[in-house]
């Protein structure tokens, strides 16, 4: 892109494309002046030449075409890379550990208090479309010798969200998890979800949620501690 200065660039840049006759000669190709090493997520930047796993791009290519689109044509060009890197994140949960996210974030319980942490938001795809599904974790426990840092609560959330998942497995997970790294009296986890694939397609019910918890220990056995959580966490503000 030889150009000068910002101002003289949509011109100069407009007036090239009329020079050329490949398909990029086209005047809605008037961000050249960007910066060639930046993510510009404007589909009529000039895509750089990148390329980030080449395999998985090739597959999102793939699967463009079989949907009738054209992977080449600018909104689409970058699309492929795009996808990959957020599959990537989306999915990212599988390779974390527990032990690097807690990070040693433990410390000494001083009583045997029930604590809660509520509306944890999660974000999560389904395994049966790889659609997302949504919503919010509801977490407590009673601890023995060790509480954790709230936030690495969050972060634990996560490691089991990013994947692909069903509900009530990751319900269970975290619960599982924090049983684990906690050994505490008992964990009690609840999420509530939207799923997309009920939302969107299928029966296409938007205001439906679905509740799925996972008890362990005192709150498995002692349906007065359950019960108190239960009320603690479904308690409007
Ligand atoms: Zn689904």
């Amino acid at each position: 892109m030889g150009s000068k200065t910002p101002i003289t660039t949509i011109n100069a840049h407009r007036a090239a494309g009329l020079n050329k006759s490949g398909p990029q000669a086209n005047g809605h190709h008037i961000n050249g002046h960007k910066s060639m090493d930046t993510e510009v997520d404007n589909p009529y930047a000039t895509p750089p030449e990148e390329s980030y796993d080449p395999e998985f791009e090739s597959l999102v290519a793939q699967i463009l075409r079989r949907l009738g689109e054209d992977p080449e044509r600018t909104g689409l060009k970058r699309t492929p890379l795009r996808v990959a890197k957020a599959m990537d994140f989306l999915t990212s949960g599988y390779t974390q550990s527990l032990t690097e996210v807690v990070n040693g974030a433990l410390f000494e319980a001083e009583g045997q208090e029930m604590v809660i942490v509520r509306d944890i938001e999660f974000y999560s795809q389904c395994e049966h479309h790889m659609l997302p599904f949504f919503g919010k974790a509801h977490i407590g426990y009673i601890p023995n010798a060790s509480i954790i840092g709230l936030s690495k609560i969050a972060r634990i959330v996560d490691v089991f969200a990013r994947r692909l998942q069903v509900q009530e497995r990751l319900t269970s997970q975290v619960a599982d998890a924090l049983i684990e790294i906690l050994q505490p009296q008992g964990v009690a986890v609840v999420t509530e979800a939207s799923h997309f694939c009920m939302m969107m397609r299928g029966v296409q019910k938007q205001n439906s949620f679905t509740i799925s918890s996972a008890m362990r220990g005192s709150f498995k056995e002692n349906a007065q501690t359950r019960a108190e959580f239960m009320e603690l966490v479904t308690q409007k503000r």
